[in-house]
């Protein structure tokens, strides 16, 4: 199937409350204008030299989302662009992207990466850790970021059971986060990442309303090339 084909083909499993997010890491710059073309604006890589280079080539209408783990040191490649960095997992990391906030005169919108899986490989916050950076007393003074939700990725396995109990458990625990932290300038709950191709009806299933589709989109990836 054509690139708008797969997309008609996810969207039509998704209500207009969930944000479909392109991830092209690996494509080149004509996979994703077919993707525009097809009606997406939301692109996510996990590399952030191609990000850029890409971004350079690309309508300014696409709102880049950085999925990957981030170094503190390429934070500022992205600063001046990037729409949402989902995978913040320390507080050195958030204090970075808020100076590289100020540096642009702007607020960069950041996910918390929580750690929802079984494999230990998977990056991400315990609930202890999230905890300490969202009563962290310095961060009434990060006004250059925006905490606005949380991001998991599920244990890779076919045991739906297993996933959806990995989705569910994130989703309690946005509620629990959005009852507590009431909107204020660094923190406002409203994002929830979760849900990639394999997963993500599971996860729209358990209350995602963004979800990361690299593959289901553009096919397979190669590395090789
Ligand atoms: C690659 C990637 C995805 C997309 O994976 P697919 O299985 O191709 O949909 C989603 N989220 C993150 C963090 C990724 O690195």
């Amino acid at each position: 199937m054509s690139i708008p084909e797969n997309i008609e083909k996810i969207k039509s499993q998704l209500t207009d409350s969930v944000t479909l997010c392109a991830i092209s890491k690996t494509r080149t710059v004509n996979e994703i204008r077919e993707a525009m073309h097809a009606g997406l604006f939301d692109f996510g890589e996990n590399k952030v030299q191609e990000m850029v280079e890409k971004q350079a080539q690309l309508p300014c209408t696409i709102r880049w989302h950085q999925v990957g783990t981030l170094q503190r040191n390429k934070v500022k490649y992205i600063a001046p662009f990037v729409h949402l960095i989902h995978s913040v997992d320390s507080w050195k990391l958030l204090q970075e992207i808020d100076k590289e906030g100020q540096k642009n005169e702007r607020v960069i919108p950041v996910l918390l990466q929580v750690h929802i899986a079984l494999e230990e490989t998977k990056h991400g916050l315990s609930r202890e850790e999230l905890f300490e950076i969202l009563t962290h007393p310095d961060l009434p003074q990060l006004n250059h970021i925006q905490i606005k939700g949380l991001m998991g990725m599920a244990t890779n396995s076919d045991d739906e059971d297993l996933v959806l109990r990995e989705f569910k458990g994130l989703k309690m625990l946005f509620d629990e986060l959005q009852d507590q932290f009431k909107p204020n300038n660094q923190i406002r709950f409203e994002t929830l990442s979760m849900g990639m191709s394999g997963d993500f009806s599971l996860a729209v299933e358990a209350g995602s309303n963004l979800v990361r589709v690299g593959s289901a989109i553009f096919g397979e990836r190669n590395y090789s090339n």
